[in-house]
């Protein structure tokens, strides 16, 4: 076989892995599917694909991780980022994790199709884990094949970085490939299964560490590893606390920022109409880094009791408006996989109270910014921001489209529904009572604008600059899937391109920015997502 050239910047990238050089390995090697024991990882390959095709990659995360776009365009570089080729220094693995799903523990979940391929080092010494999505079985795939399809790899590749630059904490993507193989999914689990492309997405992040993984060791009981991983953890993600106090005292201390990490992650999420859809522990980040994306959705329409995943869509635990919510119950079982360590409820307790604290101060600050307001006046402010619930809902509104016009509406303007017009998918619904409750409350809304006294034009961009022109509506994703099911990755491309600066108006690009079209309301993989991926 020929091997590609290896540009220069890929030859030299180097790796330093401390989570596989400080940590128990499982004795075992290779994919067959085992509980491990006393371990955080196993040693497994990647699969490699029959004919690996770079569809697309960020430039901006291949710098982070130290790559040059001549090393992207290779064929080496698509070699490497299906699992074809490894890399010197690359150390392949797949770590072991439990989790709570939908309320329940799993048990061990792990690493099913994600490959960890080792730990880039940057000369500011931060470490980048490179990690393939979709290359194939490790002893985590448990009854699945360790392969992903193109259409959720597209979903994830795009989303990641339309989140990073919106200002969300979240993993990266480096690159999407096509592994030249077929996999069979069922994607609606009603026995119509099909073979689609197989892709390959690499995630790039200081760590993939979840909330599973110290669930895992505490429900096995295996107190001294949990030590060892939680000081680990400390030292390579969070070392400003490393010197801090006691174990106990420390595990506290990390544990709350953890708390307020994860509340700043849902502001976010709150701020930008995102739906996770399957906020499993085993799919939270103790960075606080959004991570997993499945069946994932943005808000059209704002309707907080939306969440686009089919397999939620009984319970819908993981909507839109209970996110808040959900991610506090998570941070629980997560204190209660720590409790071992600090031995005390009440430490742990603060900080759940410090997650809720942030989260309500956060939203409220989110939502002023929002509106364009800079310090809160309780006496007008706190009903402006409650009411903005029955505004938003009293027919279905736009959520991205309300809040990008209201930077229109001045406090003259005689007629600031008008203004409005575009995020309105009823407009006859406006004639009635939802148009008084809309109207009465811009007129309460001019008012404050007004005392605010900013400049139009500073105003307006303020706003802008919080309210995005361009999310990755889950339509536009959609179209992107089809056009490359064909071959035509053009979509994914111009997407990058207006993604990458969500805040701006691209005036080339309305036909994104506009209200989701009818015929998306109800297609698969507009309105309604299934885990099948
Ligand atoms: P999720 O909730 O989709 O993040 O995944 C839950 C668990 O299922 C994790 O342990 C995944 O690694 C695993 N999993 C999901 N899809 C696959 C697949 N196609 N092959 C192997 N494992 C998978
Ligand atoms: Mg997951």
């Amino acid at each position: 076989m020929n091997i590609a050239a290896l540009p220069d910047s890929l030859a030299r990238l180097g790796f330093d892995n401390r989570f596989t050089r400080e940590l128990p390995a499982d004795p075992v090697s290779g994919s067959d599917r085992r509980q491990i024991r006393d371990a955080m990882y196993s040693r497994v390959e990647p699969t490699p694909g029959s004919a690996p095709r770079l569809v697309a990659w960020w430039p901006e995360v291949a710098e982070l991780v130290g790559l040059d776009p001549a090393a992207c365009d290779s064929e080496a570089f698509a070699e490497i980022f299906t699992g074809n080729r490894l890399l010197p220094g690359m150390d392949p693995h797949a770590t072991c994790y439990g989790g709570h799903q939908f309320g329940n523990w799993a048990g061990q979940l792990g690493d099913g199709r994600a490959i960890n391929l080792g730990e880039v080092v940057r000369s500011d010494g931060q470490h980048w884990m490179l990690q393939l999505k979709g290359a194939g079985p490790t002893p985590y795939s448990r009854m699945a094949d360790g392969y992903a399809v193109l259409r959720s790899s597209i979903r994830e590749f795009l989303c990641s970085e339309a989140m990073h630059h919106l200002g969300v904490p979240t993993t990266r993507a480096l690159s999407l490939t096509l592994t030249g193989d077929e996999v069979v999914r069922d994607m609606l689990y009603d026995g119509h299964p099909a073979p689609e492309p197989g892709a390959v997405v690499c995630r790039v992040a200081p760590s993939f560490t979840r909330f599973g993984h110290f669930e895992m060791l505490t429900a096995r009981r295996e107190t001294a590893l949990l030590e060892r991983f939680v000081d680990f953890t400390i030292r390579t993600d969070f070392p400003h606390l490393a010197e801090a106090g006691d174990t106990a005292e420390r595990c506290a201390a990390w544990f709350a920022e953890v708390c307020e990490r994860t509340a700043r992650m849902i502001v976010e999420w709150m701020r930008v109409g995102f739906v996770h859809g399957v906020m499993n522990t085993d799919n939270m980040s103790v960075l606080g880094l959004t991570i997993d994306y499945g069946p994932y959705g943005w808000l059209d329409d704002y309707d907080p009791d939306w969440t686009p995943n089919t397999t939620d869509a009984a319970g819908r635990r993981y909507r839109f408006g209970y996110q808040p919510r959900i991610a506090q119950w998570n941070l629980l079982q997560l204190a209660n996989a720590l409790y071992p360590l600090v031995g005390e409820a009440p430490p742990l307790e603060a900080g759940l109270k410090r997650y809720e604290q942030l989260y309500l101060d956060g939203w409220r600050d989110a939502r002023l910014a929002k509106l364009g307001l800079g310090e809160l006046r309780p006496e007008t402010d706190l009903a402006l921001l409650d009411d903005l619930e029955d505004v938003l809902t009293a027919t279905e509104t736009d959520m991205t489209l309300f809040f990008r016009h209201l930077a229109d509406v001045t406090p003259e303007d005689p007629d600031p529904l008008a203004r409005l017009a575009e995020a309105y998918y009823e407009p006859a619904d406006l004639d009635g009572a939802a148009g008084r409750t809309v109207r009465g409350w811009l007129a309460r809304y001019q008012a404050r604008v007004a005392e605010e006294g900013l400049p139009a034009g500073e105003r307006r961009s303020r706003m802008n600059a919080v309210n995005p022109k361009f999310v990755l509506r889950n339509y536009l994703a959609q179209l992107a899937i089809d056009a490359a099911e064909q071959g035509d990755f053009g979509m994914i491309h111009g997407l990058q391109d207006v993604l990458r600066t969500p805040y701006d108006e691209h005036p080339g690009h309305e036909d994104w920015a506009g209200r989701r079209p009818d015929w998306a309301r109800t297609r698969v993989g507009c309105s309604m997502l299934s885990c099948s991926s």
